[in-house]
């Protein structure tokens, strides 16, 4: 029998929630105390585990109870008992059981590369890609409605080496985020400045406040209205030379199609839990790059655990090369669940070497987060 005949014998869910330093306010809505996500742990009958990671929000991609219902309840069933190769067909399987839920469909890809990683001897970035970056530049989001917080992470970034940052606008007013805009260009030259709305404006506010920020010259300018807005996003491209970035309107690779053709976009963020893991997210860079698109790797509010398979995937994809935003774990958490940190060397993010996803979680620390006041 090959290791990839295995089959899978347990199959475990947690809802955790992770406390945060600080509250962080995006266009479409605001995270403040805490996060939630919601972990899969597989396991194969010779004992090896991998892990996975639901990271929800609802206003973006759905609830936690959501993606805990769709792994519990409707994938779980396709799971047990079935061999670790039977991967393909479990991913389109899971497709088909439960619409949407993108971020349950990541956990159990997620789940799934770091088993077969672990049971073959290889990073799950290898699975994915033959030839991956060994490190990946690091983006950190600006997002505190307090700016003077922010301008104290700003100073321990520029310490750290991170020379990215992205400004969330679009949640209070426009004086405020110019303003904002002028503080960085002006005592954080050096940083390489991106801009992004979450959805935060009208079409009306966005075509007369998004070419005021352009002046400013950002890296690029995301997503500055609703998720549904193509037309809007394709008239907000013709007014600035800055790339105009889809996060919210681009899920999968049949978004991706759609953006393409309706001509929305310049660039995308590629997510694995709006995709529904990394197979599909590396298939949304691949697409966009045939288009002549920009692409970087985003997060939602994860743990260390939801980034990995992320890292992993934009470390095997040569499209996607705008870097990464995996900062939550680091930056925002007041505790991590890894048993380790993904090491920050020179502003990058360097990929794990060992086999499968290459950090697991704390049992202790999965423990003391699991939610239980339902
Ligand atoms: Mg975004």
């Amino acid at each position: 029998m090959s290791d990839l005949d295995q089959v899978i014998t347990g199959y475990r869910v947690w809802h955790c929630r992770l406390p945060v330093r600080s509250k962080r306010s995006h266009g479409i809505g605001t995270v403040s105390d805490a996060c939630e996500v919601v972990l899969l742990r597989l396991t194969l009958e010779d004992g090896t585990e991998g892990w996975g990671e639901a990271a929800a929000w609802s206003v973006f991609t759905g609830s936690p109870e959501a993606s805990f219902a769709a792994l519990d309840r409707y994938i779980r069933p396709l799971v047990e008992g079935r061999k670790l190769s039977d991967r393909p067909a479990l991913m389109a399987q899971a497709r088909r059981a439960v619409a949407h839920c993108t971020e349950a469909k990541a956990a159990l890809e997620s789940a799934l590369l770091d088993l077969e990683g672990r049971v073959r001897g290889l990073p799950v970035a290898r699975l994915l890609g033959p030839d991956p970056k060994s490190s990946v530049p690091l983006s950190v989001s600006i997002a505190d409605p307090d700016f003077d917080q922010d301008i104290r992470l700003l100073e321990r970034l520029t310490a750290d080496g991170v020379g990215i940052v992205k400004l969330k606008t679009g949640f209070r007013d426009h004086a405020f985020d110019l303003r904002r805009l002028e503080h960085l260009r002006t005592h954080f030259p050096a940083l390489d400045v991106r801009v992004d709305y979450n959805q935060g404006l009208t079409a009306d506010e966005a075509l007369a406040q998004v070419p005021e920020v352009a002046r400013f010259a950002p890296t690029f300018i995301e997503q500055p209205v609703a998720f549904h807005d193509y037309d809007t996003m394709a008239r907000l491209r013709g007014l600035t030379d800055i790339p105009l970035l889809a996060d919210e309107s681009v899920f999968g690779p049949e978004d991706m199609a759609r953006a393409i053709r309706e001509g929305i976009c310049d660039g995308v963020s590629v997510k694995v839990m709006k995709s529904g893991g990394p197979v599909r997210g590396a298939e949304v860079a691949r697409m966009a790059a045939e288009a002549g698109l920009s692409a970087y790797g985003g997060d939602m509010f994860e743990s260390g655990l939801g980034h990995l398979p992320g890292l992993h995937m934009v470390a095997a994809c040569p499209e996607i090369t705008l870097g990464c935003e995996f900062y939550q774990a680091r930056y925002y958490l007041v505790e991590d669940l890894l048993d380790g940190e993904i090491e920050l060397k020179d502003g990058a993010l360097v990929l794990p070497t060992g086999p499968g996803l290459g950090l697991c979680p704390d049992p202790d620390r999965v423990a003391a987060a699991e939610w239980t006041k339902r």
